[in-house]
């Protein structure tokens, strides 16, 4: 072996300096690339650091090559694309603790089970013995012997009875965890509303809910949006998109499926819904979004105002998610080419 082989053992004190070190350099990370410190970010930059994300750090490095900005839906993809499936692969382990949860309470049945079979073996016996008890001391005895396999036998139930709650405790625990983590995979941390992924999940889920129904797709992007990074900066900008979003969600039904699916781009299944009615929702969005005054809080410098384009597409029988999204995306370019700021219904 030479020299160069020979791999320096890293002290636990090593490890933990050079733990700090990566932690350092994210938060510097994190401030001058104005994302804000939340777990998704953190972890993204984490990996950017740590040496063992290769593929993270190439995205990144040629994001910045190309001087194109890290902004937070840049840095979720990059999460969704390549840390997710670590963090559900982690969340299998809850898996694995379900399976622990059932084979404990499997031996749990099966010792009462055992227990239960002693009871009975024992009244059995000693019944046998009633008969030929002849006196008074001898009955006394057997009734003894089964009074102590009775407490033996309730004693046993007492303890599986709390096991099984503690089991039933442990199950709804776990499936709560589970059901957050669901969550959390489906939606934009930023607006609140379903991300990417939520939307195929939800919204194919309300389609085949509804096959036959009348539904109708709206398809949403900020005008410009460029400019008012520009202008402002970046954090304006997040206010901006989230503003959308309030007014969306304000806007539609409670039925509907409203994500953020871009940037600055928004998609809203309507079901049950004509396409007069949709396209009536989309056109109040739209003049609400036009009226809208910001002003940013640490200056009061009022914002410009901005508006929004949209395209609405009717669902066909055939279609799925991905085709009714596509024809309410192309009548979406349709509004921005013919001088957005309007609604366009696809044809
Ligand atoms: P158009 O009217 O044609 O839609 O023009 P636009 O400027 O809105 O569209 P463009 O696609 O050129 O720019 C979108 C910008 O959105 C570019 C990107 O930096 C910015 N962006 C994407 N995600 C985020 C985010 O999470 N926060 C902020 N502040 N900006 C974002
Ligand atoms: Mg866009
Ligand atoms: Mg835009």
């Amino acid at each position: 072996m030479t020299t160069s082989e020979v791999e320096a053992p890293v002290s636990p004190m090593d490890a933990a300096v050079r733990q700090d070190d990566i932690a350092f350099r994210v938060i510097d990370f994190l401030f001058d690339h104005q994302l804000s410190t939340t777990p998704v970010h953190y972890a993204v930059a984490h990996a950017y650091f740590d040496g063992k994300h290769a593929e993270i750090a190439a995205a990144i490095d040629s994001q910045l090559a190309a001087a194109k900005p890290l902004d937070a839906f840049f840095v979720a993809e990059l999460y969704e694309e390549h840390l997710a499936a670590e963090a559900i692969r982690r969340y299998r382990g809850v898996g694995s603790d379900v399976e622990r949860l059932l084979d404990g309470l499997l031996d749990n049945l099966r010792a009462a089970d055992e227990g239960s079979a002693e009871f009975h073996e024992a009244l059995q016996e000693n019944i046998g013995n009633i008969d030929a008890a002849s006196d008074a001391v001898h009955l006394k005895q057997v009734a003894q012997r089964l009074l102590e396999s009775a407490l033996k036998a309730s004693e046993a139930n007492a303890a599986l009875k709390q096991n099984l709650e503690a089991a039933d405790q442990e199950a709804r625990q776990l499936r709560n965890e589970l059901e957050k983590h669901r969550r959390e995979t489906m939606t934009d941390p930023l607006t609140g509303l379903l991300n990417r992924r939520g939307m195929e999940v939800e919204m194919a889920r309300a389609l085949t809910e509804d096959p036959e129904g009348e539904s109708a797709m709206l398809v949403l992007d900020i005008d410009h949006f460029k400019r008012i990074n520009d202008t402002y900066g970046h954090a304006v900008g997040d206010v901006v998109i989230r503003k959308v979003a309030q007014t969306v969600k304000k806007l539609i039904p409670g039925e509907a499926v409203p994500v953020r699916y871009g940037g600055e781009e928004f998609a809203v299944l309507l079901p049950h819904c004509s396409t007069e009615r949709a396209t009536g929702i989309a056109e109040s969005i739209r003049q609400t979004i036009e009226k809208l005054r910001l002003v940013r809080r640490t200056d009061k410098m009022a914002i410009s105002q901005f508006t929004i384009s949209i395209g609405v597409a009717r669902r066909d029988r055939c279609d799925d998610v991905d085709s009714l999204f596509q024809r309410a995306d192309k009548a979406l370019y349709d509004a921005k080419t013919g001088g957005r700021n309007r609604v366009m219904l696809a044809a």
